[in-house]
């Protein structure tokens, strides 16, 4: 079935709100509904990409919560949370560790329109130590209750929120694909739209192949391949 050119307008609207300077890390964090809720919360606030440190050989995993957020919002998964802080700093992210010790402040005092990475922790045992002591700054949700923590995605959605409230007052949210590199913008349009010649290109390969103005593909694909998009 060929693109609907509304279909594609609809994803170029998206991605033109995308940021690519906004990110989570989750340390292991590994319960389905959970990672699918902070996904899910990723595409609706605009992040571009988010990470994960996965337990030893366990693949991230969604279910219905994620209301397809996955397909969205690509996981970058690291083995180690060190080497993950690590290439976020590299990247010139700062990073904000939900630490939820003494040292942590309240998260309303910190501005998040720079390059800004939040970590959050397991569901059980918040962040591990080597990851905190990798942060630049702890972090916390001030809490009025009886029970001492969030659940790790509501954790995820407040901060986020934050993020995009402060990014709007200072009228430096995103609104035209400014938020994504040029190169990105394009390679990310084309696995929204084609998933699986997208699949396809790199089984192969092969470099994406061009797209008309209203999302048609500029080429003469195999036919198995144009059968499947
Ligand atoms: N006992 C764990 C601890 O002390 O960190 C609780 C883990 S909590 C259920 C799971 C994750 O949710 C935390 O690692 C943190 O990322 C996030 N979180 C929960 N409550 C939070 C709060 N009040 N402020 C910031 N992050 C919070």
């Amino acid at each position: 079935m060929p693109l609907l050119p509304r279909r594609y307008e609809r994803l170029k609207a998206v991605l033109d709100r995308r940021m690519g300077d906004l990110t989570v890390l989750l340390e292991h964090v590994d319960k389905p509904h959970n990672l699918s809720a902070i996904l899910r919360s990723c595409d609706a606030v605009g992040v571009l990409e988010a990470h994960a440190v996965c337990l030893q050989g366990r693949l991230p995993t969604f279910n219905s919560t994620a209301l397809g957020s996955q397909k969205w919002v690509p996981l970058k998964r690291h083995d180690r949370a060190d080497e993950a802080i690590a290439a976020l700093k590299a990247g010139g992210f700062r990073i904000y560790g939900t630490h939820l010790g003494a040292r942590a402040i309240d998260y309303r005092r910190c501005d998040f329109t720079g390059p800004t990475a939040f970590v959050l922790g397991a569901e059980k045992w918040g962040l591990s130590e080597a990851a905190a002591a990798q942060i630049d700054q702890a972090i916390v949700i001030p809490m009025q209750g009886m029970v001492q923590s969030l659940n790790v995605s509501v954790a995820a959605a407040t901060l986020l929120f934050e993020a995009l409230r402060q990014r709007e007052a200072r009228g430096c949210a995103p609104t035209r694909g400014e938020g994504v590199a040029p190169e990105r913008y394009g390679r990310q349009l084309f696995e929204w739209a084609y998933p699986e010649v997208a699949d396809w290109c790199r089984r192969e390969g092969r470099a994406y192949p061009q797209l008309s103005p209203e999302g048609a593909i500029l080429e003469d694909l195999p036919r198995g391949v144009r059968m499947r998009h």
